[in-house]
């Protein structure tokens, strides 16, 4: 069938809305028609080059829309059904069948191999090969054959529209706190960078009773954002002394868990020196692979702190996706406060607005 659909063609370079040729779906794939779908900052640095997706492809990875069609082998959903698309995972090794499927052992091949398994792409320009099932899915198009592992049936009740950011973002900042870090009530959080992901985490922060939830940005405007959403306290890093802050606020202690979502160096640096005794940094944000960076090991010894990295929340999406779900219809996770939408034909605006922080997520809306 004929498309639209939104082609990363060269490094860094804006993407071209153009008309591609589906093909048929395969017994483990499922249509969906697309209804909405976040801009992540994992697009736009696959889109530069910092991850190695072959080019020419259709991003995309945070849809939402209607099952048109099942391929033989599809169990999970019928036409008709409501989804949001999650990230891929192979279903079968060893970390997948431990419900750890955010560390899958075939995470790169299935989230950016740009081919299926049999090494074909479902996506053709005019004859010309383009990279397909980004995240199972490249959702930057008005249809797409989907992975069954990527497609999470939800409620018909809630609004397609907004749910696009729920598949990776979402999931990855709320997962990072709710699954992995688990913080018991009162206890103190720090995050750094308050995008999508950091702004998740600290409504997950606030679900989970933390009473110390500290956001650091450079942009006042997503730290007005993060109060609004339940910070305790904002640090703006261009213009305080990060390090005399959390001491003033934590008077001394240091936090007990500190999420990073910048991935810089010298941030993760610092997320190291904010923690108190026995606290834990976790690193959600993506660096371009080699990124090295150094932490004090000497007298943090004593610390007994521990550093670790998180994918995808640690979350089962099938599970946990509902779960977000039901915490919005209570009002505890109210995520369209940072979704500003567009048209299709508007994309590299949205990836523009998100990255010069006038817009926090950004989301495609395509026509009904
Ligand atoms: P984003 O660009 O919306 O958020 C990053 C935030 O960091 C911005 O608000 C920015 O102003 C802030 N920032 C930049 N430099 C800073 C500094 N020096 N001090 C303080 N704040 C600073 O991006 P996002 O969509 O929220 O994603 C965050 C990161 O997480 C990205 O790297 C993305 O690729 C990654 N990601 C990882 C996973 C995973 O599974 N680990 C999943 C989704 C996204």
């Amino acid at each position: 069938m004929q498309i639209t659909a939104a082609v990363a063609r060269e490094h860094k370079q804006p993407l071209t809305i153009e008309q591609l040729e589906l093909d048929d779906l395969q017994t483990n794939e499922v249509r969906v028609r697309m209804v909405s779908v976040g801009i992540c900052h994992t697009d736009a640095i696959v889109r530069d080059g910092v991850y190695p997706t072959p080019l020419p492809a259709v991003l995309g990875h945070e849809g939402a829309g209607v099952v048109e069609a099942v391929g033989a082998g599809v169990r999970s959903v019928v036409p008709g059904d409501h989804v949001v698309l999650g990230a891929a995972y192979c279903g079968f090794c060893r970390r997948c069948r431990s419900g750890q499927m955010a560390y899958c052992e075939h995470l790169f091949e299935e989230d950016f191999g740009g081919r299926r398994r049999d090494g074909s792409t479902s996506l053709k320009a005019s004859g010309e090969t383009i990279s397909s099932h980004f995240f199972g899915q490249s959702a930057f198009a008005t249809y797409a054959n989907v992975v069954e592992e990527s497609v999470i049936k939800i409620d018909r009740d809630v609004p397609l529209e907004h749910l696009g950011p729920l598949g990776c973002g979402l999931n990855t900042g709320a997962g990072t706190v709710l699954n992995e870090l688990q913080p018991p009530a009162g206890s103190s959080l720090i995050v750094f960078g308050t995008g999508a992901v950091g702004s998740a985490a600290i409504m997950a922060a606030v679900i989970a009773g933390c009473t110390t939830i500290i956001a650091i940005d450079i942009v006042d405007s997503r730290l007005a954002l993060a109060m609004e959403l339940g910070a305790t306290h904002t640090i703006n890093s261009k213009t305080d002394d990060v390090a005399a802050s959390i001491t003033a606020i934590t008077h001394g202690a240091g936090v007990d868990y500190a999420v990073d979502t910048t991935a810089r160096p010298e941030i993760l640096a610092q997320a190291a020196q904010a923690l108190g005794i026995r606290g834990t940094l976790a690193l959600v944000g993506a660096a371009r692979p080699g990124t090295e960076v150094g932490f004090e090991i000497g007298a943090s010894l004593v610390k007994g702190w521990t550093f670790k990295t998180v994918v995808q929340g640690s979350s089962v999406p099938q599970v946990f996706i509902p779960h977000l779900l039901d915490l919005w219809r209570q009002g505890k996770f109210p995520f369209e406060k940072l979704v500003r939408e567009y048209a299709l034909e508007d994309i590299n605006q949205g990836f523009e607005d998100s990255r010069n922080g006038f817009v926090i997520k950004p989301v495609i809306v395509f026509p009904r």
